[in-house]
């Protein structure tokens, strides 16, 4: 149905996993992720690097396919109607592997995101601590130098793949100068599995289950230097990128509204009430014509961030925050239309429209809430419009009475203007100013 939004190569890969998703899924499988019988779904990480699907965007010598962002995001759409866990697992290799590619030496990329890529090795990404997820920068988990290791200390909460993964990206305070600017305080650190590394908490979650998510505890953990991920104290450097992937996957995996939506649509052509089909009344196709209108707007912008990516736009970033505000609360929205199409059926579990609805809401609170999305988005718009160079037009001298002397923004300005009109208007002398 999209078809015109991709090129040939990126079909071919949609269908795919188009494919994979509708015939090689079970829903006992699904099943069993919900009811929390899977702890971590080893199984389909490692079917999905059978099928060469675990580094879609990633150079062919670390066994990635060398795509794009829009194909990365096709991709994740079709899975996206799988689940929330899922769509974690299918999509944590672009998140990793992104940190990884990017500022991972030639040793790492060969000892980890190969492996990875490979399927032969799961790995998570640990940023929120107890203290505090949107707060990134105040990260306490502790990483201290010592000749060639750090000893870390401290805690990460609500990591997918607590359970399951064999090595973890921690971000960690290593520069513990008070006067140290907050950019300049963490630093990425690879952690393997292993002494000194717990899983403590298994939490009992409204969806996404079935990923393993938990709370890990590091304990004097010893981490070889060569762990470092990019600069000392360079963490903000990695964050920053590692969010292109976080916030896109994001917004591709809660497209996967689309099963929720069409379950309605399919239900709706055949559930009758008062003598004809439930479609048949406005009432109900209009919220299916809003629905569907609404998850293209989201459809479109998430492909809009796709493209500016791999374009290396420089308005990606606000981009991308946009993309993941409005897709994760659209979907949110368009599978609550799908339950309310369905009715009361729709809110048993006779249907999955409750999983999915479980599911979506999630999207609105990791990898970083709407409302972080919205500081970042203002902020790299006023940076936009007020301090880099503006070629456009501007329009405030198109009012039919452009009067300058109206235009003040505060009581210093409203003098201004009258003196340069020469209107003999003299700003009055602020309180205390000596004479003449
Ligand atoms: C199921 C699940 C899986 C997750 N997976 C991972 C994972 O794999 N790895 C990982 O590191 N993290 C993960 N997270 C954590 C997730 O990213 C955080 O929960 C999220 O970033 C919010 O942080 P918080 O929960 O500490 O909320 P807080 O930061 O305490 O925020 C609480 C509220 O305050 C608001 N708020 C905070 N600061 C501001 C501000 N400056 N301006 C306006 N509003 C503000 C927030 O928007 C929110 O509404 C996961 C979370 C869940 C629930």
């Amino acid at each position: 149905m999209y078809d015109f939004m991709l090129s040939p190569a990126e079909r071919a890969l949609r269908d795919e996993v188009k494919r994979y998703v509708r015939e090689e899924i079970t829903s006992e499988f699904l099943r069993k992720m919900d009811r929390d019988e899977i702890i971590y779904p080893r199984d389909f990480v490692e079917r999905l690097a059978a099928l060469n699907l675990r580094g879609i965007r990633f150079p062919k010598k670390y066994g990635g396919r060398g795509m794009s962002w829009v194909a990365d995001v096709a991709a994740t759409e079709e899975i996206g109607c799988l689940g929330m866990a899922l769509g974690c697992a299918f999509v944590m290799p672009s998140i990793v592997g992104e940190a990884l590619n990017f500022f991972g030496t030639e040793e790492q990329k060969q000892k980890y995101l190969k492996p990875y890529i490979e399927g032969k090795l799961v790995a998570a990404e640990a940023l929120t601590e107890p203290r505090g997820g949107s707060d990134f920068f105040g990260a306490t988990t502790k990483a201290v130098l010592k000749g060639d290791h750090f000893i870390v200390n401290g805690q990460k909460r609500f990591v997918v793949g607590a359970e399951g993964a064999d090595f973890f990206l921690v971000y960690c305070k290593t520069n513990f100068d008070a006067n140290a600017h907050k950019y300049g305080r963490v630093s990425l650190i690879i952690i393997d599995k292993g002494p000194g590394v717990e899983t403590e908490y298994h939490y009992g979650l409204l969806g996404c289950r079935g990923g393993g998510t938990g709370r890990l505890v590091f304990r004097d953990v010893k981490v070889p230097k060569e762990n470092l991920v990019g600069e000392l104290h360079g963490g903000a450097l990695c964050f920053n990128q590692m969010m292109i992937p976080e916030r896109l996957t994001s917004a591709s995996g809660c497209l996967g509204v689309w099963g929720a939506l069409d379950l309605a649509v399919r239900y709706s052509n055949r559930r009758a009430a008062f003598g004809k089909l439930i479609r048949k009344y406005q009432a109900v196709s209009f919220m299916v014509a809003d629905a569907i209108t609404q998850l293209d707007a989201a459809r479109a912008i998430t492909y809009m961030a796709a493209r500016a990516v791999d374009e290396d736009a420089p308005n990606k970033r606000r981009i991308v925050s946009e993309a993941k505000r409005f897709t994760t609360e659209a979907a949110w929205d368009v599978v609550n239309k799908a339950m309310q199409v369905m009715g009361g059926i729709g809110y048993t579990d006779v249907y999955p429209l409750e999983r999915a609805l479980r599911d979506t809401r999630l999207g609105l609170i990791w990898t970083g809430t709407s409302e972080i999305m919205k500081l970042m988005i203002q902020h790299e718009y006023y940076d936009e419009v007020l301090n880099q160079p503006y070629d456009r037009r501007k329009m405030e001298h198109d009012a039919m009475n452009p009067d300058e002397s109206e235009w003040c923004f505060n009581d210093e300005d409203m003098w201004k203007v009258h003196e340069a009109k020469g209107k003999g208007i003299k700003a009055p002398k602020p309180k205390g100013a000596k004479k003449g």
